[in-house]
């Protein structure tokens, strides 16, 4: 039985989350500078001798939480980042608790089955080809480096270079077009892979920050084309229908990006703007974006199952597993059951509940951007999703105005650029955001104007 004080100290940690939790609402969206500046309280020389366990917890709590962010709260548009849905909150708790080393069934029967089933349910959901492999991983980047070095093997191996063998230096050269809008960590994984920008093309897009397909470069089977569910700034889709069947047709590999817009497919309503997306070779969303769950959470969908496991798999001698096993399907070996979080939110919301979700984000999107213009603030894009893109009238007034309302703590949304100007963007990507939460931003947001 473990002692007193350490389940004490478990309840204790429970008591200040669940405090913490209480307070969402209310909190500062963002913390002021004195809870900023408190945070040097943290900033002292590694401690010659151990500290109790209580003493160290009640740091975090004095410190730590005055100066958090509450990206877990109603008022937060920023970055497509929402709260945390109860069911995936409390299933992460009892993850910790379990604490599973989960790279496969031996390391864990439990996350091994509750991960197999959540991959299942995630191809339901989303509509995408049921013989697909899924790896739960960290994040949209770690997941699309798995997905793209999977790419990069296959066209590879298809024009006869044995990249087991002979690895990737001096390996015929592959190219990776993608759309000028592409998001940056695409770029990042793209660099970690090796590929430079001369390898890299960007394809013009239009004035949505979709890619135009008469536009688009030669394709061939030499080549990896990325497209996007969901811009960044406008929550706009690439015309998947049009594009896909052709780079198919020439033998490129098709990547989707769709951090948080490949949730649209779950919606009735919102389905159509991914036609065709199913036709793709991987594709990669976030669990922590959209469906609300904890951070880390992600997932690499790949219809070639052989394929991402065959790229990624450890098998060491006294560790191996199935081709389906995480271990050989994402980038960790020793690893978090992340994709229970997952799983429990989709058990908790079921299908319709998915569908409120999607719908309830955008709804609540089209009444800002309706709300912004009606104060004077100019809407750039058609709010197809989620995204609400904004200016002012000049970029001086533009970039005043975000500090001014970021300053004041009511609500947080970040600046961006658009066409090349100073723009800002708020996305509405929380359960926890209802009407009454839109009504009070446009109100905080005319007050600085
Ligand atoms: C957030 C985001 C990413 C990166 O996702 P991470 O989980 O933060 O790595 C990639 N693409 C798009 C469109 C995003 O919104």
């Amino acid at each position: 039985m473990p002692s007193k004080d350490e389940l004490d100290l478990i309840t204790r940690a429970n008591h200040y989350a669940i405090d913490y939790l209480k307070t969402v609402d209310e909190r500062p969206a963002f913390p002021d500078h004195s809870k900023i500046d408190a945070l040097s309280a943290f900033d002292t020389p590694f401690p010659e001798v151990p500290s109790s366990p209580d003493r160290v917890l009640k740091l975090l709590n004095d410190f730590g939480t005055p100066a958090t962010v509450t990206s877990n709260g109603p008022n937060y548009f920023g970055f497509v980042l929402g709260g945390v849905l109860p069911a995936a909150a409390a299933a992460d708790r009892l993850v910790s608790a379990w604490d599973q080393c989960s790279f496969s069934k031996t390391g864990s029967p439990t996350i091994a089955a509750i991960e197999k089933v959540a991959g299942h349910w995630l191809l339901d959901v989303l509509d995408l080809p049921r013989e697909s492999a899924v790896g739960f991983g960290t994040s949209a980047t770690a997941c699309g480096l798995t997905c793209l070095a999977t790419a990069r093997r296959f066209l590879l191996e298809q024009s006869g270079w044995d990249i087991a063998k002979k690895g990737t230096f001096g390996a015929p050269r592959i190219r990776v077009i993608v759309p000028k809008t592409v998001h940056v960590t695409i770029y990042k994984i793209l660099k970690i892979l090796g590929f430079g920008s001369d390898d890299i093309i960007m394809a013009p897009t239009d004035a949505h920050g979709r890619v135009i397909v008469s536009k688009i470069p030669k394709l061939d089977n030499k080549t990896i084309l990325c497209l996007q569910a969901g811009e960044v700034n406008t929550g706009e889709f690439d015309p998947f229908a049009e594009i896909i069947p052709r780079a198919k047709a020439a033998g490129a590999w098709v990547h989707v990006d769709g951090a948080f817009g490949l949730w649209a497919r779950a919606s009735r309503a919102k389905k159509h703007l991914t036609d065709g997306i199913d036709l793709a070779d991987s594709w990669t969303t976030d669990g922590h974006k959209w469906l609300n769950t904890p951070y880390d959470s992600a997932v690499a969908i790949c219809r070639h199952p052989e394929l991402l496991s065959t790229t990624l798999s450890a098998n060491a001698s006294y560790a191996s597993a199935d081709h389906d096993a995480q271990q050989n399907l994402t980038l960790e070996f020793s690893r978090r059951g992340r994709g229970v979080a997952i799983w429990a939110a989709l058990h908790s919301l079921g299908r319709t509940g998915v569908n409120t979700i999607v719908d309830q984000y955008c709804s609540h999107a089209t009444r800002l951007a309706q709300g912004c213009s009606e104060i004077g603030i100019n809407v750039q894009n058609r709010v197809v999703l989620n995204q609400v893109l904004c200016k002012l009238e000049t970029p001086e007034k533009t970039q005043q105005f975000v500090k001014s309302v970021q300053d004041s703590g009511k609500v947080w949304f970040g600046g961006t650029v658009w066409n090349d100007e100073p723009a800002f963007r708020l996305s509405v990507s929380s359960w926890r955001t209802q009407e009454k939460h839109i009504k009070a931003c446009l109100t905080e947001m005319k007050r600085h104007l």
